[in-house]
């Protein structure tokens, strides 16, 4: 049987998905959200040159000695339009934000000055030309392009389309994704306790890895492993967008769902990548809908989604960034490795003053799900890799935080 890379099969699949139509959104409602247009900039911002600080305007020629005394004329504050054009020994109190008068070119902030009577102040400290000035659209220029499609919505990006007015924007829509769990052995969430059986785990870990992309999933619960029962589960599974189905994808007799997904009319793209945690992991589609076949184990259903499920699920969100973010870090300790399949270590982070070390959370077998709960990273090895030894630098692949990027990051 034919064994994919991991990073032929990340290709596989984000060549057979594409982003998703776009739809209106408010701007209130649209944090995590992918712009799917470009903005441009409605105006100039600042429309006109600014003070950065509380202080006054002046002419800057006009502290040559130090310290200098000026006829206050005017006082602008943030709103206002000055009236005056400042002479030589003159000046304008000015808040931030306010247009800077006709005749100035510097701002002096307040702290660097005293105030006299009759409207003279003192200047203490000498200034160059441009001083605490922000200048007419040095923020941004009416007509540029400030946002491009594939940007992800955070606080900042919802604070420059504020800025250019925009009260609705259009964003890609998000697929909708099912997750199914199969097995024999399987005990719900809602089920008493059978010392006999295993807990569903993986639906729920499947659950928050979608969450945390910002798409609310719907659980299917638990398939028996029966082929009619499974072909029934399946079907209703390819209502939606994605389908996740974990466990039953091995080649044990009762691993109906290869045959099942296959009579559904499924175009199986692989069912082997050469990786550990995870080798059995599928992908295909059913015209439109996509479907991943995830391994039961709980760890390498969970590496599998963040090879491949998290780049499918970013790329049809329309993200221009489609894979989560890797740093280097040294390995604390060494580490075997038989050359072959690219492994996934999970690993602690520390930050120390070298940069980034990184430490396995412990006994990494696919079913210790307690290594995953602790990881903050997913070391590579590359498949052709004899061994690390303490202090060689491995990608690790970030288990959490918002920032993606554009490629793996990682070389087998
Ligand atoms: P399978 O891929 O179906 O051969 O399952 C491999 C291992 O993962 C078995 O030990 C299963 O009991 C376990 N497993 C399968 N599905 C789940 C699940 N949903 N939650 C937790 N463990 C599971
Ligand atoms: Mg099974």
């Amino acid at each position: 049987m034919e064994y994919l890379s991991v990073a032929a099969a990340q290709q596989c699949v984000l060549e057979s998905v594409a982003a998703f139509g776009a739809e209106p959104v408010k701007l209130e409602q649209s944090l995590g959200r992918v712009l799917a247009e470009e903005v441009r900039a409605n105006r100039d911002q600042p429309p006109y040159d600014i003070s950065a600080m509380d202080g006054y305007a002046l002419r800057s020629t006009d502290l040559a000695g130090i310290p200098a005394t000026l006829e206050i004329v005017e006082d602008i504050k943030a709103g206002d339009m000055p009236t005056k054009t400042l002479a030589s020994g003159q000046c304008a109190r000015i808040m931030t934000g306010a247009p800077m008068p006709q005749g100035a070119d510097a701002v002096i902030r307040v702290e660097d000055t005293e105030a006299k009577p009759n409207n003279v102040v003192q200047i203490n400290q000498a200034v160059k030309p441009g001083n605490d000035i922000r200048r007419l659209g040095e923020n941004m220029r009416n007509g540029e392009v400030v946002l491009t499609p594939g940007t992800a919505i955070t606080p900042g990006v919802i604070g420059v389309l504020a800025t250019v007015k925009r009260a609705q924007v259009q964003v890609y829509r998000r697929p909708r994704v099912a997750i199914l769990s199969t097995g024999n052995e399987l005990e719900g969430l809602d089920e008493p306790v059978d010392p006999n059986k295993i807990p569903n785990s993986n639906s729920y870990a499947l659950m928050g890895q979608v969450q945390a992309l910002g798409i609310e999933p719907v659980l299917l619960g638990i398939a028996r492993d029966d082929p009619d029962e499974l072909a029934r589960y399946l079907k209703r599974g390819l209502e939606y967008d994605v389908l996740l189905v974990s466990g039953g994808t091995s080649v044990g007799v009762h691993d109906y769902v290869r045959p099942t997904i296959e009579a559904l009319g499924a175009q199986m793209l692989f069912w082997r990548v050469a990786m550990k945690p995870g080798h059995p992991v599928a992908f295909g589609k059913v015209g439109e809908k996509i479907i991943f076949g995830l391994p039961g184990n709980p760890v390498s259903s969970m590496v599998c989604f963040e090879e491949f499920v998290v780049p499918a699920l970013r790329r049809m969100m329309g993200h221009a960034r489609t894979h989560r973010r890797t740093i280097e870090a040294r390995m604390t300790h060494n580490v075997k490795h038989q050359p072959g399949r690219t492994e996934f270590i999970r690993v602690l982070l520390a930050k120390e003053p070298g940069g980034y070390t990184a430490t396995s959370t412990g006994a990494q077998g696919s079913g210790m799900l307690l290594s995953m709960a602790r990881a903050d990273g997913l070391a590579v090895v590359p498949g052709d890799c004899n061994g690390l030894t303490a202090g060689s630098t491995v990608a690790v692949q970030l288990l959490d935080g918002t920032v993606f990027q554009d490629d793996a990051g990682f070389k087998e």
